[in-house]
């Protein structure tokens, strides 16, 4: 029987160094990369337990984030283990560059491996400066030859193109598929506009010759503010994996201050953003849409948005791992009826 998504849970990794120095990232231009690595106040073991299935209502997608690079922390091993034998699946996301996580990653059993997904960040200019590349494309290979699931990702930025027929050979040559793309945004702006000096129509030309659905999705929803209501809150959260704090979203209010605290105390999961989303525009969309926050907003699946066929018939998702990524939230979450939503519509005027 295929699991079914309950909820997705973004979680952001209390790492905020990094081994790498993309030109465009906050890490790099803040001179992040001297902090020390975290000091965890609980234990792998505590923080996998606050997060078991019953707790969480159910088999989740546990995205794990740092601000930096993820896999710098030891912590990162135990916490991915207790997560998957909870029964949940597990994305990482990472630069690909720590040889050393993910030779202890391959030491999994092969059915925790089969719910793992690890999302390598392409960092082109980095990794070939740094003479990397090679050792990029043995983690990939390595994860996938456990049985892992992967995606290759670009963040585009406007350095990059002259690099961009050399990208698609290499990833060719070497992933069997061209890299998908995301949409890099100016965080110095409040209005999130995307990263780049050129027009959109151009970016759009530029970065649109990948072929990448998650490029293509989130062009059509990025700078679109979201009015629709959406069960972030409820179906959906945003956990900081150091402190337990969980938020409906990145900007909502706090579910609950300290998830860790009383683990046996269950996590109120029944406070929905709404009509109140706070963001200038749903900049991570390719999740928290593509699994259904705004059920009646059309989106593609999130297995549709992460995988590639490969020219040799092979694909970047294994079989339990794409049925899991193509499930919707509302197919194992209760909406709420149309009386209760203009309610709460109400009591926003
Ligand atoms: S690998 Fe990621 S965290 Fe590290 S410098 Fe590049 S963009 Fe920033
Ligand atoms: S629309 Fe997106 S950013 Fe806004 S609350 Fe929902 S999930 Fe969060």
């Amino acid at each position: 029987m295929t699991d079914k998504i309950k909820r997705f849970i973004d979680c952001n990794f209390p790492v905020k160094t990094c081994n790498l120095r993309c030109h465009y990232c906050y890490v790099t231009q803040n001179r992040e990369f001297e902090k020390e690595l975290p000091k965890f106040k609980y234990t792998p073991e505590h923080i996998t337990k606050a997060l078991s299935k019953e707790r969480l209502g159910g088999v989740c997608n546990i995205n794990i984030c740092g601000e930096g690079e993820t896999m710098l922390p030891p912590e990162i091993i135990p916490i991915t283990k207790g997560l998957l034998e909870n029964g949940h699946y597990v994305n990482l996301i990472t630069n690909g560059t720590i040889s050393k996580r993910f030779d202890e990653l391959c030491e999994f059993p092969k059915e925790l491996l089969s719910r793992l997904f690890i999302k390598f960040s392409f960092q082109f200019l980095e990794l070939k400066r740094l003479h990397l590349l090679g050792t990029y494309v043995e983690n990939v290979h390595k994860m996938q030859q456990a049985g892992a699931s992967f995606s290759i990702e670009i963040t585009p930025n406007d350095e990059l193109i002259p690099y961009i027929e050399e990208i698609k050979q290499f990833s060719i040559d070497n992933f069997g598929a061209l890299p998908h793309i995301t949409v890099a945004r100016n965080n110095m702006d409040k209005n999130l506009p995307i990263l780049t000096n050129l027009s959109r129509t151009e970016y759009q030309k530029v970065w649109g010759q990948f072929n990448s659905e998650m490029f293509n999705y989130k062009m059509k929803c990025f700078n679109v503010k979201r009015k629709e209501f959406c069960y972030a809150g409820a179906w959906t959260a945003f956990l900081m994996m150091g402190s337990g704090e969980l938020k409906q979203c990145y900007l909502g209010k706090t579910i609950n201050s300290n998830i860790y605290e009383n683990i046996d105390k269950p996590i109120d999961f029944n406070m929905p953003i709404g009509y109140k989303c706070p963001d200038a525009h749903c900049f991570n969309s390719h999740a928290w849409l593509c699994f259904g926050d705004i059920p009646e907003h059309q989106a593609p699946t999130y297995a549709e948005i992460r995988n590639r066929i490969c020219n040799d018939g092979s694909e970047w998702l294994k079989p339990k791992i794409k049925n899991f990524f193509s499930t919707k939230l509302e197919e194992s979450n209760k909406k709420i009826s149309l009386l209760k939503k203009i309610q709460m519509k109400c009591q926003l005027q």
